[in-house]
């Protein structure tokens, strides 16, 4: 329907194509009300938007259920216990330690700084968008530069991850992570004890993986965030590879050739040889938040380690109960294992808490 030409009543109200340009502009201004200026300033968009928004989802959701999620405190000796007598400590990490940070990537961080994207596709978390098939590249880079600066250019809010470090100071220790954020380096987990399996988000690489080369990305994601408008980056931004001119890709493992960079590879070689050092050994293997995405990385190998070594303990802590979180590894059932394997259905914020108070104690 096209108005009266000349006319100066208003026009009809629209309908068909018309309805769809209304829409549109409905679209914009929700777009247009998405200030992405605080994740470029210097102040911390996850500290200050949860904050402001109460708390954190994750303390809410232990408040809300104290009793499910208390600590046993023998079993907080148990591990420390475990902890002292142990001559190295292999640590598996997956995202709960994250998320135990304040990392909450369905949270109101999300809905702040995704209200567009998520008007739009109906997102259920910051994560999961990130699968989504966008329309263009400037689309996808628009979306991927915000979660790439949330989830690896600011901090979370807590010092569980520092917490951790500081328990592990002075041990025989080895860190073993699918987590993709930085947390755990940035923290001051030292690089030759750290080996982040799964990629890392403040890289990038050839989406055909010509050559074995990352990229570190956070000038350019920064350019992204400033100057996207309505959801997209301008053209002249999407990054293309030095080499063989396709798409760069995120360099996380899933959907595309993953490339194991020299950092890479050497990483993978002293967790080998960290593996060989403790073979024998009293070893103490702690499962940290680690869930059902990719069992069989961390779960399963840190399981069966523990299974052909009697000198060892293997103990895990996540919000997950014991049958969730030890699912599949049949440490229950192991006879071998009796006696030598604990479950802390439990914060993990909490119970580093309570084993550096152990530890603050027996100094
Ligand atoms: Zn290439």
């Amino acid at each position: 329907m096209t108005s009266a030409s000349g006319s100066s009543t208003p026009p009809a109200p629209a309908t068909g194509a018309e309805e769809g340009q209304t829409w549109r502009a409905t679209q914009e201004q929700r777009e247009g009300a998405v200030d992405l200026a605080p994740l470029l300033s210097g102040s911390n968009p996850w500290t200050v938007t949860q904050a402001s928004a109460g708390s954190l989802r994750n303390r809410a959701v232990l408040q809300c259920d104290r009793e499910r999620f208390s600590v046993d405190p023998e079993a907080v000796d148990r591990l420390f216990l475990e902890l002292c007598a142990s001559e190295a400590l292999l640590v598996g990490v997956g995202s709960g330690l994250s998320f135990a940070a304040g990392y909450d990537y369905g949270g109101a961080v999300f809905a702040r700084f995704f209200a567009d994207f998520i008007a739009r596709y109906h997102f259920s978390d910051m994560y999961r968008g990130g699968f989504h098939q966008f329309s263009s590249p400037e689309e996808h880079w628009a979306y991927w530069s915000r979660l790439i600066l949330l989830a690896c250019y600011h901090e979370p809010p807590g010092t569980t991850c520092s917490k951790l470090v500081r328990l592990l100071a002075g041990r025989d220790a080895f860190v073993f992570t699918t987590n993709v954020d930085h947390c755990l380096a940035r923290a001051g987990v030292p690089e030759e004890r750290l080996f982040a399996i799964q990629g890392d988000f403040g890289l990038w690489q050839c989406s055909r993986a010509c050559h074995p080369k990352t990229y570190v990305n956070e000038a350019q994601v920064r350019r992204m965030v400033a100057e996207q408008r309505n959801g997209r980056i301008p053209s002249d931004l999407v990054p293309y590879c030095p080499v063989c001119a396709a798409p760069m890709c995120m360099n996380l493992r899933g959907g595309h050739p993953f490339v194991e960079d020299e950092a890479w590879e050497k990483a993978c070689t002293r967790y080998q040889e960290f593996l060989e050092h403790i073979e024998g050994k009293r070893v103490l293997y702690l499962l940290l938040g680690i869930g059902d995405n990719t069992p069989t990385i961390i779960r399963t190998p840190l399981c069966r380690m523990a299974r052909a070594n009697p000198r060892s303990f293997i103990a895990s802590i996540s919000l997950e109960d014991r049958g969730h979180a030890l699912a599949g590894t049949a440490v229950e059932d192991d006879p071998d294992l009796a006696g030598r394997c604990l479950h802390l259905q439990a914060d993990i914020d909490l119970v580093l808490d309570l084993l550096l108070k152990r530890q603050e104690q027996k100094r």
